[in-house]
């Protein structure tokens, strides 16, 4: 059984994620361990192709993104993160002055900018603002295995990018199967949660609905273990 790569962060999760994307080799060094003295699991990328693979992998809960990198600028992973639905959130360090690169950086979907050279303390601050704010987001998202829940449109963006539809009880659904993705999940268990507490509840109607997931996501996203329940895969 493969581990659990994609979806590792949901579960007990203490740390932040972060991705560090800079290609100065000594800048990138020294801010990848005053973050990780001040609590973050970083990863660091130097180059924009692998950084934008690494960010739609769904387990970061933060970016730190240059802009001019080699094979592919900041902006450019930028904008291909923002327009496959990835809404990873993003601080842009720029030029110093460079205000033409804010514009880009805005326009491309950052969150913030940091104009380099900077002291580390204000990007911590600029770091936990971002976080907050994006943990206080009304209808928020989730990002996980792979995948793009978005509460308010109640939808759904698949690994290929394509976005769809769900209904309430479908998106309650996916959403605890997600969060608990790789254990085993009784049907008794996803109707105690995916139903409002006076509705009518019905067990069987699971199956329905596992039916309809397995059809918007794959035959593969969601195994069945006979007698025990339904668990949604993890790769
Ligand atoms: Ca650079």
């Amino acid at each position: 059984m493969p581990g659990p790569v994609n979806c590792s962060a949901l579960n007990g999760k203490t740390e932040v994620r972060l991705l560090l994307v800079e290609d100065d080799e000594q800048l990138a060094g020294s801010l990848k361990q005053e973050l990780e003295s001040s609590g973050y699991a970083v990863d660091v990328s130097a180059n924009g192709v692998e950084a934008e693979y690494l960010g739609d992998e769904a387990v970061y809960d933060v970016a730190v993104l240059d802009l001019g990198l080699p094979d592919r600028s900041g902006s450019e992973v930028l904008h291909n993160w923002r327009s496959k639905g990835n809404t990873l959130p993003v601080i842009v360090l720029t030029a110093r002055n460079a205000w033409h690169e804010r514009v880009d950086g805005f326009k491309a979907g950052a969150d913030d900018y940091l104009g380099k050279p900077f002291h580390t303390e204000e990007l911590l601050a600029r770091l936990s603002a971002l976080l907050h704010r994006a943990s206080q987001q009304p209808g928020g998202t989730l990002n996980a295995c792979g995948l793009l829940l978005d509460e308010e449109r109640q939808t759904v963006t698949t690994r290929d990018g394509q976005q769809k539809q769900l209904t309430g009880t479908e998106f309650r659904l996916l959403r605890y199967m997600l969060l608990h993705a790789g254990k085993v999940l009784s049907k008794s268990q996803l109707t105690e949660h995916i139903y409002d507490l006076d509705s009518d509840k019905d067990s069987n109607v699971i199956e329905v609905y596992i039916r309809r997931l397995r059809q918007i996501l794959g035959d593969g996203s969601i195994e069945t273990r006979r007698g025990q329940g339904y668990i949604f895969k993890v790769n």
